[in-house]
């Protein structure tokens, strides 16, 4: 090849990373709320199947939460407790029927407090997670020998707990126990240590 052939080349290899870095939506640190939402298309493009030893079957998440939340699912096993995912990755889709679900349930006042409506889930982002103890309930989580460990743990494989149970004014949701969200080891320990969910870190960057 002549050396414009390598120029040519080099320049596709630095746009490509520009570009990556540039991407907003599959930045590990995006930001899904109420008044943050994704494309109804929009599918993470590195998701990957969590092994079954530590989720529900046909579970998925990004590759750095997944491989961290193995992980630390092997870590807790190791000490005798057993964490499982019962829900990571959803689609806008599955989101939808969701949501609906919980307002012909329980009302259109309880559904915006506990339900995402489609678009504005944090599990579509494949980064979001809900997990069960030993005693099977992912709703009963924190009754479970597993919950303290997973509290003061989770940030040392890149999960915060997201919707604590004195920051509903700030996320929009009620407690959620059983809800992580993998923000990447650093920003995990941070949020974790300074006890702040991810808009307040967030706006503290800005
Ligand atoms: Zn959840």
């Amino acid at each position: 090849m002549n050396i414009q052939g390598y120029i040519y080349i080099i320049i596709i290899i630095l746009i490509i990373i520009f570009v990556k870095e540039e991407d907003p939506i599959n930045d590990t640190l995006i930001l899904v709320n109420k008044e943050n939402g994704l494309p109804s298309d929009y599918i993470p493009v590195d998701l990957e199947l969590i092994d079954k030893k530590f989720a529900f079957d046909n579970k998925y998440l990004r590759h750095e939460a997944r491989s961290n939340i193995e992980k630390l699912g092997s870590d807790a096993l190791a000490l005798g407790y057993k964490i499982i995912v019962v829900s990571a990755f959803r689609d806008y889709k599955y989101q939808y029927d969701l949501h609906n679900e919980y307002i012909k349930v329980k009302g259109a006042q309880y559904a915006e407090l506990c339900s995402a409506r489609p678009g504005y889930s944090e599990h579509q982002t494949g980064l979001a997670i809900d997990v069960m103890g030993s005693n099977n309930d992912y709703n009963l989580f924190e009754e479970s020998i597993e919950f303290n460990w997973m509290r003061n743990n989770a940030h040392r494989y890149g999960f915060i707990l997201r919707y604590p149970y004195d920051k509903t004014d700030i996320t929009g949701y009620k407690y959620e126990p059983w809800h992580y969200r993998y923000v990447g080891l650093k920003t995990a320990e941070y949020i974790y240590k300074h006890n702040l969910t991810l808009e307040e870190y967030i706006k503290k960057q800005t």
